[in-house]
């Protein structure tokens, strides 16, 4: 298996160049004086569909063979992959069916589907979804493109941190929500070409914690799917392309609770008017608690995404710890 690297990164960069958005970087005095150090938010809750994984998506579709794009793409996704797929592949002219969970945030389901693609729902606590996603690819010759463990996926995910670092130079931390690690693991390549004294650290759920587990043990850790107001991140464990790349390249991997989660995107809401989903906030709630060690420093942050029903995020703020 060879590992992509940053020049997979940048070429990702130029591919997706005109269709993805530039984010922006922002700052906020109010998040400098209550943590002490100088935060760069990049807020991906801007990028188009609502998430980085536009990114990812764009750039493995871009690069189909013309039978790849008559035949069909299939993914399986908790959300985000799908409408980055599903967009992507309504830009390109490709057939997409997405493969989704029961208990997927119905806002999600719909853009989904309002993009043109074909919706199969599974069953999160009882089917396998990538059996199921290998089936249909089978039997209508689609490409499956998963979520994060694959090399362009993970390539185009780094190009948000690719553009933070150009804009900005060099780090001293760096915080990056954690699920399957096509975010992290892109954001390492990107890292270690563009700063590399960088501290780079993964941030998962705390009920969720198997890529802290595998970062500590050194082989990846497989558990049952975490239940956590984190969606995005409610992987079972990490892939082979993007552990090679986190273990070689990333610091450590943190956690954070829910209730934590809910104060930074309450913080956002509140001081910085913006919305932000729960898994979106994993690296700003971890930068949050470890602010006595970040006195002083240049700290960027991965805003990974906003798609959140308006209920549910009325519920969350208010005080509702599930959310329901
Ligand atoms: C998918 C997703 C993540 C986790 O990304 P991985 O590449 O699976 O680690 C984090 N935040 C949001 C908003 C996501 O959609």
């Amino acid at each position: 298996m060879t590992l992509p690297t940053y020049a997979d990164v940048e070429a990702a960069a130029s591919r997706i160049s005109g269709h993805a958005h530039r984010t922006p970087v922002l700052t906020s005095r109010t998040l400098n004086a209550l943590t002490g150090a100088e935060i760069f938010l990049k807020c991906e809750n801007f990028q188009r569909m609502g998430a980085f994984k536009f990114r990812g998506a764009f750039n493995a579709l871009a690069k189909f063979s013309p039978e790849q794009k008559r035949a069909g793409v299939v993914a399986f996704s908790s959300g985000n992959h799908a409408q980055g797929i599903a967009l992507s592949a309504q830009l390109l002219g490709i057939p997409a069916t997405i493969v989704m969970p029961h208990d997927a945030p119905a806002a999600k389901v719909a853009a989904t589907k309002g993009y043109g693609a074909t919706v199969v729902i599974y069953n999160r606590y009882e089917d396998d979804r990538e059996a199921i996603g290998r089936q249909l690819a089978q039997e209508h010759g689609y490409t499956l493109i998963p979520p994060y463990d694959h090399p362009d996926v993970l390539a185009g995910q780094g190009t948000a941190a690719k553009e933070l670092l150009e804009e900005i130079g060099e780090l001293d931390y760096l915080f990056v929500p954690l699920g399957g690690g096509g975010l992290l693991s892109g954001t390492a390549l990107a890292t270690r070409a563009l700063a590399p004294n960088c501290t780079l650290y993964g941030v998962e759920p705390e009920a969720g914690n198997d890529g802290q587990q595998s970062f500590r043990s050194g082989g990846i850790v497989h558990i049952d799917t975490p239940k956590t107001i984190a969606d995005g991140a409610q992987t079972q464990h990490l892939g082979e392309y993007t552990f090679g790349i986190i273990k070689r390249d990333v610091n450590d991997i943190l956690t954070v609770a829910d209730a934590q989660l809910i104060e930074a995107m309450r913080f956002l809401a509140t001081r910085m008017k913006i919305v932000t989903e729960p898994t979106g906030c994993l690296g700003l709630a971890a930068a949050i608690q470890m602010k006595d060690t970040l006195q002083g420093k240049r700290v960027g942050i991965l805003i990974s995404g906003g798609n959140v029903d308006m209920e549910r995020f009325c519920s969350l703020m208010s005080g509702n710890a599930s959310g329901a």
